[in-house]
């Protein structure tokens, strides 16, 4: 597996430490954490580092493809690094939010395209509920 350092340069990005912390903590985690969650997280080894330069961070991934942005309807984004389109669900007592499995996407986007007419570029697909933890 290629590494994060190789992989923010194949993507044309100068690599600094802080960029590199931001993109582990995205790359080693399935909670989809939003901007605040990650600041929180880094803290403790980079305490100078300014919640601005997380949001400037993502920013910059954001526009480069390495990380897509999810609004689940909380006040701040959630961040993915799979950027590929797939649906999430989201927990509305503890705020998780998961992966789901993408095939299903290709019925629904076929039966969107057949029934509109519409040449789709992507979608966003969100399950609100109560996860088996929470119940
Ligand atoms: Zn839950
Ligand atoms: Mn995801």
């Amino acid at each position: 597996m290629i590494n994060s350092t190789d992989f923010l340069k194949s993507k044309g990005l100068k690599v600094t430490p802080q960029r590199l912390a931001i993109f582990n903590v995205l790359s080693h985690t399935t909670c989809h954490p939003s901007a605040e969650t990650i600041y929180n997280a880094l803290q403790e080894t980079f305490p100078t580092m300014s919640l601005a330069t997380v949001y400037k961070t993502l920013d910059c991934f954001k526009k480069n493809n390495l990380v897509q942005e999810l609004n689940v309807g909380e006040d701040s984004f959630r961040y993915d690094v799979t950027v590929d389109s797939h649906p999430h669900l989201i927990c509305v007592e503890c705020h998780e939010v998961s992966d789901m499995e993408s095939k299903i996407l290709l019925n629904i986007r076929e039966q969107v395209s057949t029934e509109t007419k519409f040449k789709l570029i992507t979608e966003q697909l969100y399950f609100y509920g109560v996860c088996p933890d929470c119940q």
